[in-house]
């Protein structure tokens, strides 16, 4: 989407090789003009699949799924990150690698939420090594419900996640994929 390579370039901060900071437009301040199209792209390359259900994981990604949740007209549920090391039979779990913070985080959804009727899209800001969304696609799986795809606003395409998910079957939308991105040389997208 050349819009959001454009702000990417304009406003993004290659912090090392393997981290872009987008703080000004998505993960701190948000610019709201810019989340609403992001999720009418979403909106237009899921409309054919009758999702019932926007799911994504706190905080980052809530966000750009509220706007997209809210153009299909259903509800937003994000997955938790459990502080507690017991967890509760009335959820479904999944422990996440967390690419930015190095740690692992059980993440949880209230089985109230999620079920075997659900078609859901899931939303992510970023998709580096997939491990968020491979505990996600967990989630929904435990709870027998369908996985129909995933909307990711920046994919780094240079890391292994889209490729390995994609082989695995999972449809994986990326509104930009990064190809290469130095503090130098600046960002390079795929096409
Ligand atoms: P993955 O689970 O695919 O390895 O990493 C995706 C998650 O890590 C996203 O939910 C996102 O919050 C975070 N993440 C991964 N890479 C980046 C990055 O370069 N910048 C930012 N801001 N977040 C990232």
């Amino acid at each position: 989407m050349e819009l959001l390579e454009k702000r990417i370039v304009k406003d993004g901060k290659v912090v090392d090789r393997d981290i872009l900071k987008v703080d000004s437009f998505l993960n701190h301040q948000i610019d709201v003009e810019l989340l609403s199209l992001l999720a009418e792209e979403f909106y237009n390359l899921y409309k054919e699949s009758n999702i019932n259900k926007v799911l994504t994981i706190e905080a980052s990604g809530i966000a750009v799924a509220a706007f997209t949740a809210k153009l299909f007209g259903v509800p937003l549920v994000f997955a938790k990150k459990s502080k507690s090391a017991n967890i509760s039979e009335n959820v479904y779990s999944a422990d996440v690698h967390s690419f930015t913070h190095g740690n692992t985080n059980k993440v949880i959804v209230s089985k109230e939420f999620l079920n075997s009727c659900d078609k859901v899209l899931v939303i992510d800001d970023f998709l580096a090594n997939g491990q968020a969304l491979i505990g996600l696609k967990e989630i929904v799986d435990k709870a027998g419900a369908e996985f129909i795809g995933a909307g990711i606003v920046v994919e780094k395409g240079f890391q292994p996640g889209g490729k390995m998910l994609r082989d695995n079957g999972m449809r994986i939308e990326s509104l930009a994929i990064v190809k290469s991105m130095d503090p130098e040389n600046g960002i390079v997208f795929e096409h």
